[in-house]
């Protein structure tokens, strides 16, 4: 079996960035990312720092905003607007969770489609599902990166995603057609799971479940590509596929961690200097 690292596909576009970064700068644009975060959450305070240490080392300023973790919608909402309007912000991310009563759908429709390098808001979606250009969901967006990179064939094949979300699922399957795949998402209510996923040449999980499919649900030879990430008891990550099961199938397999996520972060950050790219062409 091979491991489907994301070693690779995240040097190489974080050399991308860096050029495009020098070439930014050079010019008397100094592309810069804000991170909204409203929470206390460890998580997303260290998914953060590390998405802000990223961007620093690949030539990126990064304005970590934060917010209290009972900040109220109308709060955040001002903050967002502010930013929105900030010539000098390239680029917007908001961390989730969200406080109590806080509505993500209404916050990320205040993230300008320009600025929202993690794809969240209505018009980065209508334009994605439309085909036309936006920023992806970045966690969607680097499975397919993952894919191209170790040359897994898409055209024809048959891809099964199962988990249906905003970030993944759901983007996830525009992208698969536009690279010509056959496409079937899966989700909580989905009969017979472990039967669909076993037709699929190119398997990809994405729901939270800590090693939750195992070789039962794959087609010998498959490849599996694994976005859980589930933090255990002791601090480790552990993905939603089970390892050491799936690995006598399948052909190929994403590891946790060094899969799925530094291709994610990467392509954050590559969304960032093409929204500043833009900013400075239209300037
Ligand atoms: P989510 O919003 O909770 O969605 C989970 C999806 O999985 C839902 O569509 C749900 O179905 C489905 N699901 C749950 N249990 C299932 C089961 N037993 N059988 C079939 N489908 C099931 O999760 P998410 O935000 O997409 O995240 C999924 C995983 O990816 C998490 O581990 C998360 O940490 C990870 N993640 C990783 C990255 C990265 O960069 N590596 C980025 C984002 C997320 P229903 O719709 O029917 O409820």
């Amino acid at each position: 079996m091979i491991r489907l690292d994301g070693d690779g596909a995240s040097n190489a576009l974080r050399e991308q960035v860096t050029d495009a970064a020098a070439e930014l700068r050079a010019g008397g644009t100094i592309p810069t990312l804000a991170i909204i975060l409203a929470t206390e959450d460890g998580g997303a305070v260290w998914y953060s720092r590390a998405i802000g240490t990223a961007a620093e080392k690949v030539g990126i300023d990064c304005r970590l905003v934060s917010l209290p973790a009972d900040a109220t919608e109308p709060e955040i909402g001002a903050q967002l607007v502010e930013l929105a309007r900030d010539p000098d912000i390239h680029g917007m991310l908001l961390q989730t969770p969200l406080p109590d009563g806080v509505s993500a759908d209404a916050m990320a429709e205040l993230i300008p489609a320009g600025k929202d390098i993690d794809g969240m808001g209505p018009l980065s979606m209508g334009r994605l599902v439309l085909g036309r250009p936006s920023f992806p969901p970045a966690t969607a967006e680097a499975v397919v990166r993952l894919l191209k990179w170790h040359r897994v064939e898409m055209a024809g094949a048959n891809v099964v995603v199962i988990g249906r979300s905003a970030v993944v699922g759901k983007p996830l399957l525009h992208l698969l057609l536009r690279e010509d795949a056959t496409v079937t998402v899966c989700h909580s209510k989905t009969r017979s799971l472990a039967e669909v996923s076993s037709q699929a040449d190119v398997l990809v999980v994405a729901i939270g479940r800590p090693r939750f499919v195992t070789a039962g649900f794959v087609r010998g030879g498959a490849t599996v590509i694994d976005v859980g990430t589930n933090a255990e008891g002791d601090g480790s990550l552990v993905g939603d596929v089970d390892e050491h099961s799936v690995e006598a199938v399948a052909g190929g397999l994403t590891p946790v961690p060094g899969g799925v996520g530094p291709v994610t972060t990467a392509s954050l950050l590559l969304h960032t200097v093409e929204a500043a790219q833009a900013y400075a062409q239209a300037d």
